[in-house]
């Protein structure tokens, strides 16, 4: 017994060791990882002492995160913070059975950053620059980008990448890069970028890895290096049958047919196919984090949460209020132990459309300035909660009230429309255009008169609710400043154009 406690410190240097050859990103165009880190090698070899010291183990881990949500120089295109949440929250039904959870970093939850050369990147420069730059010690760094090097994301230099469009609900990418960083291979590893006749039986070798067999003779050795996740070679995303294995048939190299496994979320089935981590999968990913992630571990028990029942208190507009519709502050009361919290606007009586919808970090009031329509009855609700539980399904929610207005309109008609002219200034003959937003249907008569006064254009114009369009003709209009109006019973809207030559 005395010699098996020697032999865990041992086994590190040989690790620590091993690190020194850093892992290649050679893109397969879809996650973007081959092969098997160091530490896996490592790890496979020495499984049987490692599983020998341990015992049983279903402690829960923890693993805490930052978002990274990266945007353009314009400070466009983030990935909504919102969005990334239910990413987690998904992640964390994924990995229930492996006994890892992901929470994000208190106080340091999500950063912003803004620039292009990381929004869509190729894995140099951009890649590897967004990440050293802005790595952060002890906790799994987590970017989401638009464009991955072509990638829907990967796991790369101890950090993930994920693409938005391989981010939206139901996703596995996140899972599946998350178990690349936990040392997770494909299970078709090997295969990567590889071209095949898959009506032909396979070599017993491909790219020096060897090919694994259906009849689990070479399986430790083979493949993944895992016995339990049977022989794959689809190095494609590809489609799953209503038994979760694929349509395409593939020859082992005994000339065994056999179909891929769906449910391996390591592998390139579809979303829809995918759920789970095989046992040797899961035991594999909580040594990488006993070894290698260490520093992940700062935590044995859960963080307090916010209660699911908890309803946020609202301060204002509470009661019905009329609200100028370009400039609405809303505030609401603190909950204790809450960091987050989940702000939307909709149309009453059943929020829908939703015309707000964001998250926001350490903050109990938010002013909106674009996005809600003017003139309408709508609703807000706010849900509280915290790093440690991102998904926030909360029932018991408080509802508020309010009416957008126009506050600084003269009159009826300014305060029910709003209008834009544009382009303004405009060139002479290229149509100006007076954009109109209204809530109903109404005449007015639309004019151009020039600076002094003097009526150059009239006609009648028929609105309808939602957003009009009205050219106005500028042929014959010489340089100069002009005004738009719009008039009915219920006032006129005025509005300055300048028109060049
Ligand atoms: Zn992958």
């Amino acid at each position: 017994m005395q010699i098996k406690h020697y032999l865990l410190p041992f086994l590190l240097i040989l690790f620590y060791q091993n690190t020194a050859f850093a892992q290649k990103p050679l893109s397969d165009r879809l996650c973007g990882y081959t092969g098997k880190s160091p530490w896996l090698e490592w790890y496979q070899h020495h499984r049987h002492e490692l599983a020998q010291e341990r015992g049983v183990d279903t402690t829960w881990l923890y693993v805490p995160m930052t978002l990274h949500l990266v945007g353009t120089d314009q400070g466009t295109g983030h990935f909504k913070l919102e969005q990334a949440l239910r990413a987690v929250c998904e992640m964390n039904e994924q990995f229930a059975e492996a006994h890892i959870r992901f929470y994000l970093l208190p106080g340091d939850p999500v950063r912003y950053h803004n620039n292009s050369s990381w929004y869509d990147h190729e894995f140099y420069p951009g890649g590897d620059e967004m990440i050293n730059e802005n790595h952060l010690d002890g906790r799994m760094n987590t970017f989401v980008v638009a464009n991955p090097a072509g990638n829907c994301g990967y796991s790369w230099q101890d950090a993930i990448v994920l693409g938005t469009n391989c981010s939206t609900a139901g996703n596995t990418t996140w899972a599946h890069e998350a178990g690349h960083h936990l040392s997770l291979p494909h299970p078709f590893s090997g295969w990567e970028g590889f071209e095949w006749d898959y009506s032909e039986p396979a070599p017993e070798e491909i790219d020096d890895h060897l090919v694994e067999k259906t009849d689990s003779s070479n399986c430790y050795l083979a493949g993944d290096g895992f016995c339990d996740t049977r022989p794959d070679y689809l190095n494609y995303r590809w489609v799953c049958d209503a038994n979760k294995e694929s349509n395409v048939l593939q020859l082992d190299p005994n000339g065994v047919e056999f179909r891929s496994d769906a449910t391996l979320i390591m592998g390139y089935a579809l979303d829809e196919c995918a759920s789970r981590f095989s046992p040797e999968q899961i035991e594999a990913m909580r040594s990488n984090l006993y070894f290698e992630h260490a520093e992940y571990l700062q935590i044995t028990e859960p963080l307090q949460d916010v209660p699911d029942d908890i309803a946020v208190e609202l301060v204002s507009p509470i009661d019905s209020q009329n609200v100028q519709f370009n400039n609405i502050t809303l505030t609401w009361n603190p909950v204790p132990g809450a960091t987050l919290y989940n702000v939307e606007v909709g149309l009453a009586p059943g929020f829908s459309p939703k015309f707000y919808n964001q998250t926001l970090y350490n903050t109990t009031s938010v002013t909106i300035s674009s996005g809600i329509p003017n003139n309408r009855v709508l609703k807000w609700r706010v849900r509280a909660f915290n790093e440690w539980d991102v998904c926030h399904t909360n029932t018991n929610v408080q509802t508020g009230i309010f009416k957008t207005k126009n506050l600084s309109a003269t009159n009826d008609l300014e305060q029910i429309v709003v209008a834009e002219l544009s382009p303004n200034p405009v060139a002479a003959g290229i149509p100006a255009i007076l954009s109109v937003t209204s809530d109903e249907y109404m005449d007015a008569v639309l004019s151009v008169s020039d600076a002094s006064g003097r009526l150059c254009v009239t006609r009648e114009v028929r609105l309808t609710p939602g957003e009009n369009r009205l050219d106005i003709a500028t042929d014959g209009l010489s340089a100069g400043f002009y005004v738009v109006t719009m008039r009915n019973e219920k006032g006129a809207l005025v509005k300055r154009l300048a028109v060049t030559e």
